[in-house]
C-alpha cells in the first residue's frame, strides 16, 4: 500500500527523545519546548510562539484571547477540517459558515466583504454587529487550506475596517507564505497544527503564534493553569493544562530541521504531479494567488468522478481520500448562517481527492501513482 501522507523521521528525532528519557525532562518543563518554540519563531518571523497540546487547543486558546465569548459570532469558511469550527463553540460562540472561492477553495472575500457592507453595522462601541439579530460579530478566522493561502492583504483591511479580530487557522500551513509573510503571522494570532498528517509532526501538537508581548504572555499563562505564583498554587483565571509536553517538543525541533527539505519535496511532488495529471481532461488543480508561495502540504485534485477513482486507486493498493464534508452538511452546524451564492464547498467537496505525496515517497512510487491514474481515465472514456 502506498500511504496518503506519513510522517518523514530520519532527522534527530530519535536522539532528541532519548535526551529526554536520558535526563529526565520528559515533562511540561524542559528546553526542548523553549527551543522548539524559538525555532518557530525564526522560521516564521513571529515575535512570540507559544507551544500547545495540539493545534485544536491553540486555536481555542487564540480565539478566547481575541475576545471572542458567548453568543457572539466569528466567520469561517464552510469548507475545512471541523476542529477550526469546533473550536468556536467551544467559546459558546457561534460560526457564520461563509463559502470558499471555486479557484483557491480559500474563504470568499467578496461575498464576505458584501455580507460585511449589507448585513453588520458598527455600534457606538465599534463592535460590529449583525443586523438580524443585533449579536456582535467579534473575529475572522480564515483557514489556509491545503496550505495554500487567501489575498492577505485585502483580508487584513476587511478586519480592521469592520473592527475584526483575524485568528489565522495555519494548521495545514507552516512554511506557506503570501507576499513573502509567513501563514499565521498577518493576524492578531495564528495557529500551526503538528499532528500526524501535518507536513511536520511531533504525533500531536500545536503552537501559537502572534507579534503582540501581552497575548503571548497571556497564552502561556493559561495554557499552563493559569498558575500566577512561582511558588503557591494560586491561580487567577480558568486555565488550561494545553501545554506541549518536552519529549514531543524534542521531536518537534528535529522536524524543524527537517523542514526545508520536506518543503522541497512537497514542490517537487506537486510539479511531477502536475505535469503528469494535467493533460487529463476535466481534472481540476487548486490555484495559488501569484504573492502566495505554498507548502504544497497534500496534493489534491477535482474530478468528475471522486467515487469511482477512489475505489479504483484502492483496489491497486494506493491509499486515496476525500475531502471534508462541508461545515453545514454535519449535524452539529447545519442551522448556522451560512453566506453562498453557488455553494462551492459542496462542489469540491463532491469532486476533490487527495493522493500519496509523503515526503519520503520515492519517485517509482509517484510514478505508479501517476500511471494509475492515467490508467483509470483511459478506461472510464
Ligand atoms: C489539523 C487541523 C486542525 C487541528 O489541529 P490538531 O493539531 O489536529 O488539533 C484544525 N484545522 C485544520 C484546518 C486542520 O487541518
Amino acid at each position: 500500500m502506498i500511504p496518503l501522507s506519513i510522517p518523514n523521521l530520519q532527522g534527530n528525532e530519535w536522539a532528541y527523545i532519548k535526551e529526554c528519557l536520558d535526563t529526565n525532562w520528559v515533562s511540561s518543563v524542559g528546553s526542548f519546548v523553549n527551543r522548539f518554540e524559538d525555532a518557530l519563531k525564526s522560521f516564521t518571523g513571529a515575535s512570540y510562539a507559544v507551544a500547545c497540546v495540539n493545534g485544536s487547543a491553540a486555536l481555542h486558546i487564540s480565539l478566547k484571547l481575541s475576545g471572542v465569548g458567548p453568543n457572539d459570532y466569528v466567520l469561517v469558511p464552510n469548507l475545512t477540517f471541523v476542529a477550526s469550527v469546533n473550536t468556536i463553540k467551544y467559546c459558546n460562540a457561534d460560526p457564520i459558515l461563509v463559502d470558499v472561492d471555486p479557484t483557491t477553495w480559500q474563504m470568499d472575500l467578496d461575498l464576505l466583504e458584501s455580507f460585511l457592507q449589507k448585513d453588520t453595522f458598527l455600534d457606538d462601541k465599534g463592535d460590529l454587529r449583525l443586523k438580524k439579530d443585533q449579536k456582535r460579530i467579534k473575529a475572522i478566522m480564515p483557514v489556509h487550506v491545503l496550505g495554500n493561502m487567501l489575498d492577505m492583504e485585502k483580508l487584513v483591511s476587511l478586519g480592521q475596517e469592520y473592527h475584526l479580530k483575524i485568528v489565522e487557522d495555519s494548521t495545514e500551513a507552516l512554511g506557506s507564505y503570501y507576499n513573502q509573510k509567513h501563514a499565521g503571522t498577518f493576524g492578531l494570532l495564528g495557529c500551526i497544527s503538528f499532528n500526524g498528517n501535518k507536513i511536520i509532526t511531533t504525533g500531536g501538537g500545536g503552537m501559537i503564534l502572534t507579534n503582540d508581548e501581552q497575548i503571548a504572555i497571556q497564552a502561556k499563562h493559561i495554557t499552563t493553569q493559569a498558575k500566577a505564583d512561582p511558588n503557591e498554587y494560586f491561580h487567577d483565571q480558568i486555565g488550561y493544562n494545553y501545554r506541549l509536553v518536552n519529549l514531543l517538543a524534542a521531536m518537534g525541533l528535529a522536524q524543524m530541521e527537517q523542514l526545508p527539505s520536506i518543503i522541497n519535496r512537497k514542490k517537487e511532488i506537486d510539479l511531477f504531479y502536475k505535469s503528469y495529471l494535467s493533460p487529463i481532461s476535466g481534472i481540476v488543480f487548486q490555484q495559488h494567488l501569484e504573492k502566495t508561495k505554498a507548502n504544497n502540504w497534500l496534493f489534491t485534485f477535482q474530478s468528475d468522478y471522486k467515487k469511482e477513482l477512489l475505489t479504483f486507486l484502492k483496489n491497486e493498493n494506493i491509499q486515496a481520500r476525500p475531502f471534508w464534508v462541508p461545515m453545514n452538511q454535519l449535524p452539529t452546524f447545519q442551522n448556522c448562517l451560512y453566506l453562498q451564492h453557488t455553494n462551492q464547498s459542496n462542489r469540491i467537496y463532491e469532486r476533490a481527492v487527495s493522493i500519496p505525496c509523503s515526503s519520503g515517497i520515492s519517485n517509482a512510487e509517484l510514478d505508479q501513482v501517476q500511471a494509475a491514474i492515467n490508467q483509470f481515465f483511459k478506461t472510464i472514456k
